[in-house]
Order: C-alpha cells, then sequence, then structure tokens
C-alpha cells in the first residue's frame, strides 16, 4: 500500500485497451488509454457517437474489464479482479448515475434511495435514516413520499443522485446526466454536482453539450478509442436563473 493515499490517483488508467469481439469482427473501443483522475477532480468526457466514451465509464465504474493495460483505483489494481470482487469495490467507492435515471416506478423516493442499502444488508432504521438524510441533501426533503411520476425530471435525477450518495462513494460516474433535461433543470443538477465536488466527491461525467461541460473543471475529448485532449478549466458557475414573474 501506498504510503500517503492522498497523494494516489484516486483513477489511473495504464494502457488501457478495450477489444471487443463479435464473430470475426473486432472492435476497438480503447487503445492504450492513459488517464489519471485526481481526489477533487470534476471531469467532463466529451466525443462524438461511437468514440469509446462509454465504454471508459463502464470500464472506471468497474461495470467491465480492459481488454489488456491495468487500472488503478485507489491505488489497487482492480482490473483482474472477478465479478464478485468488482461489484464489492463498486459498492464501495463508487456510485452511478444515468441519462434516464433509473427509478422504480411504483416506489417512492424514499424507498428508491434505500435501495443499494437493502442489497448490502443494512438495519431498515437505518437504511431510512440514510435514505432522508441523502435526500435532504439533495434538496428534496418534502419529496420523501412521492412516487417518480408526481416528479418533474429535474427532481427524479435528484433522487437518483441520492441513490448514488447513500453508499457514501468517492466518486459520482454518471453518463449523460442531463441528456433528458430541459437547459434550466439542467444547470439545477449541475448546480447540484458542483454542490458535491465543494464537499470533496470527485466527479465524472459524460456530456454531449459543451455548457456542460463547461461547469467542469477538466474537460477530456475522446475520439475513434483515443484521448484527444485534456484540458483544465476555471468552470463556470452553475447558476440557475430566477422564475420570471409573469410565468409563475
Ligand atoms: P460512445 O459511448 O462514445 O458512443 P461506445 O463506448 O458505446 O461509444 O462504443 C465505442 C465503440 O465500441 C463503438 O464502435 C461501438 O459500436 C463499439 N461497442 C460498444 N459496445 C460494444 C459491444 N458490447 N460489442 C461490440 N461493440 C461494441
Ligand atoms: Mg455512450
Amino acid at each position: 500500500m501506498n504510503e500517503n493515499p492522498e497523494q494516489t490517483p484516486l483513477i489511473a488508467l495504464r494502457s488501457v485497451s478495450k477489444i471487443y469481439r463479435s464473430g470475426d469482427v473486432e472492435v476497438a473501443a480503447l487503445r492504450s488509454v492513459d488517464f489519471t483522475v485526481e481526489h477533487g477532480d470534476f471531469v467532463a468526457i466529451m466525443g462524438s457517437s461511437g468514440s469509446g466514451k462509454s465504454t471508459l465509464m463502464n470500464i472506471l465504474g468497474c461495470l467491465d474489464r480492459p481488454t489488456s493495460g491495468q487500472y488503478l483505483l485507489e491505488g489497487q489494481d482492480v482490473s483482474r479482479l472477478d465479478r464478485n470482487d468488482l461489484a464489492i469495490v463498486r459498492n464501495r467507492t463508487l456510485g452511478f448515475v444515468f441519462q434516464s435515471f433509473n427509478l422504480l416506478a411504483r416506489t417512492s423516493a424514499l424507498e428508491n434511495v434505500e435501495l443499494p442499502m437493502l442489497y448490502a444488508g443494512l438495519p431498515a432504521r437505518e437504511r431510512r435514516q440514510r435514505a432522508r438524510e441523502a435526500l435532504e441533501r439533495v434538496g428534496l426533503g418534502a419529496r420523501l413520499d412521492h412516487h417518480p411520476r408526481q416528479l418533474s425530471g429535474g427532481q427524479q435525477q435528484r433522487v437518483a443522485i441520492a441513490r448514488a450518495l447513500v453508499s457514501r462513494p468517492r466518486v459520482i460516474l454518471a453518463d449523460e446526466p442531463t441528456g433528458n433535461l430541459d437547459s434550466r433543470t439542467s444547470v439545477e443538477v449541475m448546480a447540484l454536482f458542483q454542490e458535491l465536488r465543494r464537499e470533496g466527491i470527485t466527479l465524472v461525467l459524460v456530456t454531449h453539450e459543451p455548457d456542460i461541460a463547461g461547469y467542469a473543471g477538466r474537460v477530456v475529448v475522446v475520439k475513434d478509442g483515443r484521448i484527444l485532449s485534456d484540458r483544465r478549466q476555471q468552470p463556470v458557475p452553475a447558476e440557475v436563473p430566477p422564475l420570471e414573474e409573469a410565468a409563475s
């Protein structure tokens, strides 16, 4: 183990390749990618469709393994772990947010957020307490009993973020988290991500939209399975404009 864990990059990919084989056809979705994420980074990954963004996120998220190369997560080589051990690392370190929210429809916000802890075997009282806190943290403390269809898209995505937060991850991985949201609601979600970032959570998100990438502190562009560019920037503060009087 490293003497000073805070100096070990949170995420380090070393020459990671991912090749998909179907029959005789091979697709190199990632080609010798070197990629490091430091504690507290807020990274936006951009690139056209088919460039390898989701493949990269699946590997970062321990949902898939590289064909070759190394993945060090908090200094631990996770590239050769089996499914069970990957699941343990995933539950301990990572939180996921998806474009389509992936909430259970006939289930309250509170129960949706409790779900990951149910799988982790936490007692009911603690599950409920932690789910409530997570929903309060995303500004939904007054909507614990609402079902997804009673919530706006932005509120549903905030429930999904609360569900990601409840297992106290080091990193949140989000694939197109604002892809189904209007621009105002997207800014709300990005404001929440910036707040989590200030609280010390590391964020990696995929987006097609340059405006959304502007809220991150670092933009990585992927093309044909390679990193084309990687630059740091001053993030734009995500400020939701007040609603027009006439509109309310
Ligand atoms: P992006 O998310 O940037 O659109 P992907 O990572 O989904 O790109 O895909 C990168 C490349 O890998 C594409 O050419 C895609 O067709 C291919 N690919 C992705 N997943 C699979 C798979 N499971 N089997 C075969 N090819 C795949
Ligand atoms: Mg994709």
